[in-house]
């Protein structure tokens, strides 16, 4: 007698195997390099330079306020020493002096806005290194998850293999190629149950001489539509 009644459980275990291989190579496939972190990285690392170069230019300006305080002093310096007596020199001097003020107001102007600049860039910097931080964290916590995902997937599919080569079996080699002939063509179901005599595999209707045949499960019977082999 042909043995093919394991075959429902065999299409149990197959259909478990196909759910998790599928589940398992979907979580491998999201493991690796995300290309939203890594923007978000460049993005941050932009804002750092744009930082840098804010800062340093506040200096610049701060640096050539600094030039003309010193040269104020020592123009102020001359002024007021008594050394210079002639008039026109003192007025010329004053007018230097004059002069030299008004540079540094309008760069001490030029100061606060390149501070002001500066500190946006700051703002700007930080939140942008933070939100490159939570990002890499939310991926580097998603990854762990796939990984034991995945694993916890192998473990299964290394079970379930097991359980299938043992109950292959208990079906005759000629019947389990017919079956997984069957499934590769369909899917992954190689069996389909009856309801009435309609098949489930494809909802068509089938003859009662099939069904009849399928319901003394003596022989092997295969739908003549989907060509799955029939259960009652
Ligand atoms: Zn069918």
């Amino acid at each position: 007698m042909t043995r093919f009644a394991g075959l429902l459980r065999l299409q149990e275990i197959d259909s478990a195997l196909d759910t998790r291989r599928a589940s398992r190579d979907e979580a491998r496939s999201r493991i690796g390099e995300s290309e939203e972190v890594v923007a978000a990285r460049a993005a941050a690392e932009e804002r750092a330079r744009a930082l840098r170069s804010s800062e340093g230019a506040q200096k610049d300006v701060e640096l050539q306020a600094d030039e003309i305080k010193g040269k104020i002093a020592q123009a102020e310096e001359k002024l007021y020493s008594g050394r210079i007596k002639n008039p026109k020199e003192l007025a010329d001097l004053q007018a230097d002096v004059d002069q030299l003020k008004r540079q540094l107001s309008s760069t001490e102007d030029r100061d606060l806005e390149a501070l002001g600049a500066a500190e946006d860039a700051a703002a700007e910097a930080k939140a942008a290194a933070a939100g490159a931080d939570a990002l890499e964290r939310a991926w580097r916590e998603e990854q762990k998850e796939l990984a034991s995902r995945a694993g916890r997937l192998d473990a299964e599919i290394a079970e379930l293999e097991e359980q299938r080569n043992s109950q292959a079996q208990d079906v005759d080699a000629d019947v389990l190629r017919v079956y997984d002939h069957i499934r590769r063509a369909h899917q992954g179901r190689g069996v389909a149950k009856l309801d009435r005599n309609l098949c489930l595999g494809c909802r068509i209707s089938l003859p009662t001489n099939i069904v009849n045949r399928a319901r003394a499960g003596s022989t092997l019977v295969q739908c003549p539509n989907c060509e799955r082999i029939l259960f009652a």
